[in-house]
């Protein structure tokens, strides 16, 4: 009997307009995330099905649970929709399955098939007491629900229904740039904008040689991991060694972490602005270190008009870890390396920095010129799908 995939749409049933872009997105998401695979997708309003062959159906459901906009998978046998082949099909299924008590629910989508669901289901319970021995119907508990959708030519016939992430299509929100270091918080936060829509791109900033190659193989590894909910996705990798000798060499100590992260928006603006994002993205979370407490986020925010999200600001670090290990980037991030932010880190950094001050300070070299020079002189990567073997 022929297997499929039968893949349930989330949220978007709720975007009656947006409807059809919603589904060609998850079309093509699921396109590019199962590249390799033969595998034929057929998408319709209301499911999508992926036909294998019955070929690595479980590695497949391993990679389809990751795109967003899904709201359930299942793997169901598909039949043609014709009582006799239902039938005998139910009977073949049920009978390869252990179970003592059943339930059938029946969903007629095709009205033009002769019996109500109702009815049907009560048929079907009856044909399956009648010819498979010591079964019993329990409609409240039952150790085995047997689902039958009846599609105009094909019926399909499953059981278990895997949950999958829910949120919108990667994509349909357009882009946003994630500002990715090699911590815990910022790949949480880059999962957690994709399943709102937004396609990443990323910006990391690197001082070699004050931090390693093995330092940036780490967020090279993270964007892989990253690679499960989108399967390219570029880096931007922005050599920031001068600016940070620079604020090193000009700066009060106590201010450097606010002028050096008013530096990283102002790149990760222009950078944003050549590759048509809309909004940062980033991993700051409200108290957690002294350039996250409101005054500073302030005064670093101050230097761009480009909406910000942070989507782990209001999480507590545990909450953040459950996530972090959930989506696999935990042991990465962890991994002993050092950011960029932490090999200058001034042992007093300001926790109520004032504007006028920070501007002061960063006027005292010229900012303009190596901010360009770093921008333009930015290294590019797309990191796809598989690729995901860094020296760390
Ligand atoms: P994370 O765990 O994500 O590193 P953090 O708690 O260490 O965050 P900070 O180092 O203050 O916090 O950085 C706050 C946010 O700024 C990060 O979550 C990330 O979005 C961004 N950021 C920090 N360092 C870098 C970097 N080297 N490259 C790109 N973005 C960075
Ligand atoms: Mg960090």
């Amino acid at each position: 009997m022929e297997k499929i995939i039968l893949i349930k749409y989330g949220e978007l049933t709720t975007k009656k307009a947006n409807r059809s872009l919603f589904i060609n997105r998850i079309y093509e998401n699921m396109k590019m995330s199962l590249e390799g695979y033969n595998v034929k997708i057929i998408k319709n309003r209301v499911r999508m099905f992926i036909e294998t062959g019955n070929e690595n159906i479980d590695e497949i459901v391993d990679i389809v649970k990751n795109i967003f906009g899904i709201h359930s998978i299942v793997i169901a046998y598909k039949v043609k929709t014709n009582i006799d082949t239902i039938n005998s099909s139910v009977l073949d299924i049920a009978s390869s399955i252990e179970f003592n008590t059943f339930k059938v629910e029946t969903d007629r989508a095709d009205k033009s098939f002769p019996i109500n669901s109702m009815e049907f289901s009560r048929q079907i319970g009856g044909l399956i007491l009648k010819n498979i021995p010591n079964k019993k119907v329990d409609v409240h508990n039952p150790d085995y629900l047997m689902k039958i959708e009846i599609r105009d030519d094909y019926t399909y016939i499953y059981s278990k229904e895997i949950k999958a992430l829910g949120g919108y299509p990667v994509g349909v929100a357009g882009k946003g740039l994630l500002m990715l270091s090699g911590g815990i918080d910022s790949p949480v936060a880059g999962y957690m904008a994709m399943k709102r829509g937004i396609k990443l791109e990323c910006i990391y900033f690197e001082s070699p040689p004050h931090t390693s190659v093995a330092a940036k193989n780490k967020v090279k590894t993270l964007v892989s991991k990253l690679n499960a909910y989108q399967p390219n996705i570029k880096l931007h990798v922005i050599n920031f060694t001068k600016i940070q000798e620079s604020i090193y060499k000009n700066i009060d100590s106590t201010y450097m972490i606010t002028i050096m992260r008013r530096m990283m928006y102002r790149i990760a603006e222009k950078v944003l602005r050549e590759r048509d994002c809309y909004v940062l993205i980033n991993g700051e979370s409200v108290g957690q270190v002294a350039s996250q407490t409101l005054t500073s986020m302030q005064v670093i925010n101050n230097v761009t008009n480009i909406p910000v999200i942070r989507p782990v600001a209001c999480l507590d670090k545990l909450e953040i870890i459950d996530i972090a290990k959930k989506i696999d980037t935990y042991e990465t991030s962890i991994l002993p390396y050092e950011d960029c932010c932490t090999i200058f880190l001034p042992k007093h950094p300001v926790i109520n920095p004032e504007l006028e001050k920070a501007i002061k300070y960063e006027n005292s070299f010229d900012y303009l010129t190596l901010i360009e020079e770093a921008v333009s002189s930015k290294e590019t990567i797309t990191i796809k799908k598989d690729y995901n073997k860094f020296d760390i």
